[in-house]
């Protein structure tokens, strides 16, 4: 079974604002769940039910200690599909962690300018040399 996302040609992941054919590949696209899942564009449905409720151009800042840093504010950020359980590492470098007041850890993207799903930070941590984002 092909991708949800794969229609006519084009990639209409809800990552994207635009559908487009950019990041298709046809063998990733058409292939099975085990194979379409590793795409960086790939959000499990659910997940992109809530990520359409995400606020596209947060602009809070971070103040650096380090590897984790702390978040100025809370915008942009949502319990149940950001929140997580333990830190997420990734090589990227333009991918943050930042620890809440509360301990709560969360992942963020400098590139995409909001913070990251669970699901997104395990593909940042995995599948980030792939990760069309950073060409
Ligand atoms: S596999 Fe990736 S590029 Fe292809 S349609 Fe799905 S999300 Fe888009
Ligand atoms: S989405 Fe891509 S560019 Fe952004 S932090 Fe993850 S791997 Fe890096």
């Amino acid at each position: 079974m092909p991708c949800p996302y794969y229609k006519y040609g084009m990639c209409n992941s809800p990552k994207l604002d635009q559908p487009t054919d950019e990041f298709v590949n046809p063998v990733r696209c058409n292939g099975g769940p085990e194979i379409y899942v590793t795409c960086a564009m790939y959000i499990p449905p659910e997940e992109s039910r809530n990520l359409n409720t995400l606020e596209k151009n947060d602009q809070g800042t971070s103040k650096n200690t380090g590897n984790i840093t702390e978040p100025r504010d809370n915008r942009g950020i949502y319990p149940l599909i950001n929140f997580l359980p333990m830190p997420i590492h990734s090589e990227c470098q333009y991918y943050r962690l930042e620890k809440r007041s509360s301990g709560i850890i969360v992942a963020r993207c400098e590139i995409l300018k909001r913070y990251l799903t669970k699901y997104e930070a395990k593909l940042c941590e995995h599948y980030w040399r792939d990760c069309p984002f950073r060409q």
